[in-house]
């Protein structure tokens, strides 16, 4: 098959600065492409880059697209270096897109319907602003619907970090599911405290709610630690930044790792690669966002619904950090 192939760069502000243990985040760079096929059916992708999170950079994608030429063939896509995942992800998913297969962006989709919110029968984890600030904001995301919650540690020191969870465990409701998000920002004796606090609180019957996991508590290079932390205490831990592409991924897998794998789609690399190792290893999965707009949101969203396992809540409860989207990702199409 061949495409006309058109991209445009966008950004994006965020509503309020988000923090993690890599920094703080304020605006979200990408890319919009457009696939049109011979029978003048569009496809739509989204190349979302988190360089700091281990996929190329805004740059490199854009100078990709800028090198290729204005027709393109399946094989120019099923091509696209390891190097490059968000680009394998943006180009393939248009693909899809267009082929009809998810019942969207058919022939003259001029309005671009698409661009409603998406939905999905899979549980959503509803991301809680670090800090205190938790405390204060949960029951806004509770009557929304969210019952997974996701907070950030390892952002402040752990004695405070522990008494606001302290706070916290006795806050929310005991039906929540809670999850602890380190980046990587913790040392082996911190992730250790973690998990033994969360062990001693539970075996004292002071554990109203479930910890679901804790995910990355050691930076990527500490492998071995974070297998040991998985073997030694019940709470799971979630691997997120190790794995943060296909190759990272199966090298994990290789190395014995059998804990949940956080699967971000735009930034992982190839979705029918993608596939492929979850269908033949059956590894325990949590997709999640990488703040991308609602195009590849729809196509994350496809491969969470095919490939999640243990309905475990996805990552896209992010909405309430971006203003609208609606109206300015509409023009950019229109335009496109
Ligand atoms: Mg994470």
């Amino acid at each position: 098959m061949r495409y006309q192939f058109k991209f445009r760069p966008y950004q994006r502000r965020f509503g309020r600065t988000l923090t993690t243990n890599h920094g703080n985040w304020d605006i979200r760079e990408g890319i919009i492409l457009r696939l049109t096929d011979e029978t003048l059916r569009v496809g739509w992708g989204e190349i979302a880059p988190i360089s700091w999170f281990g996929s190329e950079t805004l740059e490199q994608a854009l100078d990709f697209c800028r090198q290729l030429p204005e027709e393109i063939t399946d094989n120019t896509i099923f091509s696209i270096p390891d190097e490059l995942p968000a680009c394998q992800f943006g180009f393939e998913s248009a693909c899809e897109w267009g082929s009809g297969k998810w019942g969207v962006g058919s022939k003259g989709d001029e309005k671009n319907n698409f661009l409603t919110p998406n939905s999905s029968l899979l549980p959503y984890s509803g991301l809680l602003p670090a800090g205190e600030a938790a405390l204060n904001q949960w029951e806004t995301l509770w009557q929304q619907g969210y019952r997974t919650f996701k907070w950030k540690i390892g952002i402040d020191a752990i004695a405070h970090e522990l008494e606001i969870f302290e706070l916290m465990i006795h806050t929310l409701p005991a039906s929540t599911k809670l999850r602890l998000d380190a980046n990587g920002g913790l040392t082996y004796e911190e992730a250790n405290l973690w998990l033994w606090t969360c062990a001693n609180l539970k075996a004292n019957g002071e554990l109203p709610l479930e910890i679901e996991f804790i995910e990355q508590p050691l930076p990527i290079e500490q492998f071995q630690g974070m297998l040991e932390l998985s073997m030694s205490y019940e709470t799971a831990i979630a691997l997120d930044e190790s794995v943060a592409t296909l190759g990272q991924l199966a090298a994990c897998y290789q190395q014995g790792w059998r804990g949940i794998f956080v699967i971000k789609p735009g930034i992982v690399g190839s979705p029918s690669r993608l596939r492929k190792f979850c269908h033949q290893h059956q590894i325990d999965t949590v997709f999640s966002s990488v703040f991308e707009t609602a195009i590849a949101r729809l196509a994350a969203l496809q491969l969470a619904a095919e490939l999640s396992r243990n309905n475990r809540a996805i990552g896209f409860g992010i909405d309430h950090f971006f203003e609208q989207e609606e109206t300015w990702l509409q023009s950019l199409c229109k335009d496109l």
